[in-house]
């Protein structure tokens, strides 16, 4: 199996519009890859400027950021045919590794407003190497930006940096670092295709935190109402439901909470965010973690507070 270490620069038009109201939030400009061995050690790379089709104004931040001259763009190969070579490129037996979440989502959107085939009409299993730098680090919520990454682990910086290629053989160069046992359990999700059915929905466990992401719901009404999603479980009892001692609740409905309390192992307190997939739907975020009684109380608290 190969280790895919890829990175894209994109260009968002300066239109005033919300990113979410565009035919494409972001269309790629240039993708960059580094393929890797089973040992870490790079054995290919892959390096293609894309000639924009969406979007012919460049960004000027994004423009002064890739140093791009004049023209040099327009001189790149269209979306079509790089995601094609790109992708003939990677191979059949890899996982794809990036540095933060976003990439492999834009590579899929971008795929689908060119009309190729999907890459999977799943959830796609890759390696968040930003993550399990934060692991490393022992702060697994920290999202550090790249080159500070490569300052703090003394990393030679050979190649200049923000262009998508130089970006991924740095990411390669940190996950060639990170210790295997974070490698290998540390999974991401890229959730672009939803789970298919409440069974398949992912469970991802990050020390005594456990995040599950649900599957398609038409409205938050249905996410809400589907008692097991919405079930407060006890990690340490395998997962087994609790009693609910707090209600869910939601100061601004996109964020809900409640709280609950496990006979052995104490205070628990869920939290759902919810969110859009491009297809329409609905799906949630629960993220458990056990609490103090302060904590607990204090929760309660806030909630007769908000009522009054
Ligand atoms: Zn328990």
């Amino acid at each position: 199996m190969n280790y895919i270490v890829f990175d894209l620069e994109w260009n968002q038009p300066e239109d005033g519009l919300k990113t979410e109201d565009r035919v494409l939030p972001f269309e790629i400009i240039e993708i960059g890859a580094v393929k890797l061995n089973e040992e870490l050690d790079a054995v290919s790379e892959f390096n293609m400027l894309i000639k924009p089709q969406v979007y012919h104004s460049i960004n000027w931040r994004i423009r002064k950021m890739l140093e791009l001259k004049p023209g040099e763009l327009e001189k790149g190969t269209p979306f079509p045919e790089a995601a094609g070579k790109f992708l003939e490129w990677c191979g059949e037996d890899h996982v794809f590794c990036t540095w933060g979440s976003q990439d492999l989502t834009e590579l899929q959107r971008n795929m689908n407003y060119h009309g190729l085939p999907d890459l999977s009409d799943k959830p796609i299993r890759y390696m968040n190497v930003q993550k399990m730098y934060g692991v490393m680090n022992g702060i697994p919520s920290q999202t550090k930006a790249l080159e500070s990454a490569v300052d703090a682990l003394g990393i030679e910086k050979d190649v200049p940096f923000h262009r998508a290629y130089s970006d991924a053989y740095y990411t390669a160069k940190i996950l060639k670092l990170i210790p295997e046992e974070i490698r290998r359990k540390y999974k991401a999700y890229d959730v672009y295709h939803l789970p298919k059915n409440r069974k398949t929905q992912i469970k991802l466990k990050e020390g005594e935190k456990q995040i599950v992401i649900s599957t398609a719901y038409p409205t938050k009404e249905a996410l809400m109402d589907d008692g097991i999603f919405t079930a407060l479980n006890c990690v340490k009892c395998s997962g087994k439901a609790v009693k609910q001692k707090i209600r869910w609740h939601s100061f601004n409905q996109r964020v809900y909470d409640a709280a609950g309390k496990c006979k052995e192992h104490g205070y628990l307190a869920s939290r759902i965010k919810i969110k859009h997939s491009d297809a329409g739907d609905v799906y949630g975020e629960k993220a458990t973690r056990y609490i103090t009684e302060e904590e607990f109380l204090e929760m309660r608290k806030s909630l007769t507070k908000h009522k009054d």
